[in-house]
C-alpha cells in the first residue's frame, strides 16, 4: 500500500483520492479553505453525471440540490433563440455544496482530510516526499510516495503554463434579484460574452467574458461600477432592476492553458491544476472529473507497475494534450461563429476554422443497403489505454477523424473486430458475420459509429 497525498480538495482531488483509497492506498488529501467556499463552474456540462457515477458518486449531483437545465437563451450568431434543453443532462449546482457533497464522498471511501490545512513545503528525500502542512491542530510533517496536485488555477508549486495566444478575463458577481430569476443566458456581445446562471440557491450569478484591455477601458474605478455598466450592453438592466449583489464581485483569469509538466516520477497534476479549457463549453468540471479518473490509474500503474511507467506518463500526457487541442478547435470554431456579425479586437482573433458538420447519421438504412469498406487511413496499432486498474499496451483502431486512439466501443474491444472485416459485404451481413464474438445489435451499432465517424464508407 502507497502513501498518496492529494493538494486541493476540488472535484478533480476529490474523484482523484476515492479512486486512489477504493484502489487500496492510504490517501491523505490537504484542502486549504474550509467547505462550503464559493467557486465558479456552476453549469455543469451533460456529461458529469455520468462521470460521477463510474467514480461511485451518482448521488452527488441531488444530494448538493443540482436543478435540471430546462432550457438556456442563446442570443450568439444570429436572432435570439430558446433552446430547449429538457432532458439533455445539464445542470446548474452551488458548487459550495456540490463540492463538499464530492469531499464527503472522499472520505466516506477511506480519505483521511486535513482541513483547513496549508502545503508550507516539499522536499524529495530519497524517491519519497516530505511535505510541510500547517494543519488544523498545528504543523506536521507527511511523508508519501506519491503527490497529487489538484490546486485549480492557483497552480501551486512548480506550475509550468503553457497559455493560449489571447488572455481572457472574467468579471462577475452574484445577485438577489426582487423578482423571478431567469433562466440561464448566453450572449455574445460586440467586445466579448455573457452568461446567467441562476443557481439553485436562488441568487443570480452573472459573468463576463473580455479581453483585459476592455476592462481597463469601462468607466469606474470599482469592480461593482464596471460590471453593472457592463451588463447593461448585455440587456440585463430589466432583470438587474432593485437588484443587490451578493459580496464583492470578482475579476479572475480565464485564460485555457496546458501545464508542460503534467506527470512525472511520483507526482501528477490534475484538473485546472494541469489544463484549463475555455470556458464557453462550461465543461471544466467534466474535464477535471474525466481527468482525475483517468489520473488515478496512470498513478496506480506508476506505484504498483513501475516497469510501465513509461507508457502511463505517455498515455497521461497525450490525453491531456488531446483534449486540450480538441477544446482550443471547438472554441475557436465557435467562436467563429460571431466572428461575422461583431468583427473586432475580441473575436477576430480568437475565431478559427468552422467546426465541421458531423456527417449524416447512419442507421438501419445505410447499414442495409451498399458494400461497406474501411477507410484507407484507419489502422490498428498497438497503443497505451486504460483498463480497470492499470495503463497497459493493446491493439487500438487509430484514424484521424476519431477524438483519439478507440481500444473499446461499446464495452467491445474494437482491433479484433476490425481485423476480421469482411470485404464485399453490407452492414448487416458484416455485423452477421461477427456475431460469434459480439451480439448482432452491437455489431450494426459498431458499423454505425465508424460510418459516422468516418472509420468506415460504402464503396462508391
Ligand atoms: C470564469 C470561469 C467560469 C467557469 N465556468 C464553468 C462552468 O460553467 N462549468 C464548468 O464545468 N466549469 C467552469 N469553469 C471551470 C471550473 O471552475 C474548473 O474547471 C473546476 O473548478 C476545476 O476543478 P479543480 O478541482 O481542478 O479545481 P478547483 O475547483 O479550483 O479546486 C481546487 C481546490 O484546491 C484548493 N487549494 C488551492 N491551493 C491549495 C493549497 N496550496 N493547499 C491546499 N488546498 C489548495 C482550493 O481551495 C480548492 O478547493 C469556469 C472557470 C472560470 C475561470
Amino acid at each position: 500500500m502507497a502513501r498518496v497525498v492529494v493538494i486541493g480538495g476540488g472535484p478533480a482531488g476529490s474523484v482523484f483520492a476515492a479512486r486512489m483509497a477504493g484502489l487500496g492506498h492510504s490517501v491523505h488529501l490537504i484542502e486549504r479553505a474550509e467547505f462550503p467556499r464559493p467557486r465558479l463552474g456552476e453549469s455543469l456540462s451533460p456529461g458529469v453525471p455520468d462521470l460521477l457515477k463510474v467514480a461511485g458518486a451518482g448521488h452527488v449531483p441531488q444530494a448538493s440540490g443540482a436543478n435540471p437545465v430546462s432550457s438556456v437563451l442563446i442570443d450568439w450568431d444570429g436572432p435570439a433563440i430558446l433552446r430547449d434543453m429538457r432532458g439533455a443532462g445539464g445542470l446548474t449546482v452551488n458548487r459550495g455544496a456540490f463540492d463538499a457533497e464530492l469531499l464527503r464522498h472522499a472520505c466516506e471511501a477511506g480519505v483521511e482530510l486535513l482541513q483547513p490545512a496549508r502545503l508550507m513545503s516539499t522536499q524529495r528525500v530519497s524517491g519519497r516526499w516530505k511535505l510541510r502542512i500547517a494543519g488544523p491542530e498545528g504543523d506536521m510533517t507527511l511523508t508519501a510516495d506519491f503527490m497529487a496536485i489538484a490546486t485549480g488555477r492557483s497552480g501551486g508549486r512548480g506550475a509550468k503554463r503553457l497559455y493560449a495566444q489571447h488572455k481572457t478575463i472574467s468579471l462577475y458577481g452574484y445577485w438577489d434579484l426582487p423578482g423571478a430569476v431567469p433562466g440561464p443566458q448566453l450572449r455574445a456581445g460586440p467586445d466579448g460574452w455573457f452568461w446567467g446562471v441562476p443557481l439553485p440557491c436562488g441568487l443570480y450569478n452573472t459573468l463576463i467574458f473580455a479581453d483585459p484591455s476592455e476592462l481597463r477601458k469601462r468607466p469606474g474605478r470599482d469592480t461593482a461600477n464596471r460590471l453593472r455598466h457592463m451588463l447593461s450592453g448585455y440587456g440585463q438592466d430589466d432583470t438587474l432592476q432593485g437588484a443587490r449583489l451578493r459580496g464583492q464581485p470578482g475579476a479572475t483569469d480565464a485564460t485555457p492553458y496546458l501545464d508542460t509538466e503534467v506527470i512525472g516520477p511520483g507526482m501528477i497534476r490534475l484538473g485546472d491544476a494541469a489544463l484549463a479549457i475555455d470556458p464557453v463549453s462550461s465543461s471544466g468540471v467534466q474535464k477535471s472529473v474525466q481527468g482525475a479518473l483517468a489520473g488515478a490509474i496512470c498513478a496506480n500503474t506508476l506505484l504498483r507497475r513501475p516497469q510501465d511507467a513509461a507508457l502511463a506518463m505517455a498515455f497521461y500526457r497525450d490525453t491531456l494534450s488531446r483534449t486540450s487541442q480538441r477544446h482550443e478547435e471547438w472554441a475557436s470554431g465557435y467562436y467563429h461563429t460571431v466572428a461575422e456579425r461583431f468583427p473586432g479586437s475580441f473575436w477576430t482573433p480568437r475565431a478559427g476554422p468552422p467546426v465541421p458538420e458531423p456527417p449524416p447519421v447512419a442507421g438501419a438504412r445505410e447499414l442495409s443497403t451498399g458494400i461497406l469498406r474501411l477507410a484507407p487511413e484507419l489502422d490498428v496499432t498497438d497503443k497505451a489505454t486504460l483498463d480497470a486498474e492499470y495503463v497497459v499496451s493493446r491493439p487500438t483502431v487509430t484514424h484521424p477523424a476519431f477524438d483519439g486512439p478507440v481500444t473499446y466501443l461499446s464495452g467491445v474491444e474494437l482491433a479484433p473486430l476490425i481485423r476480421r472485416f469482411p470485404g464485399n459485404k453490407n452492414g448487416l451481413q458484416i455485423a452477421d458475420d461477427w456475431s460469434d464474438a459480439v451480439p448482432v445489435r452491437t455489431g450494426m451499432a459498431i458499423l454505425a459509429w465508424l460510418l459516422n465517424h468516418g472509420g468506415a464508407e460504402h464503396v462508391p
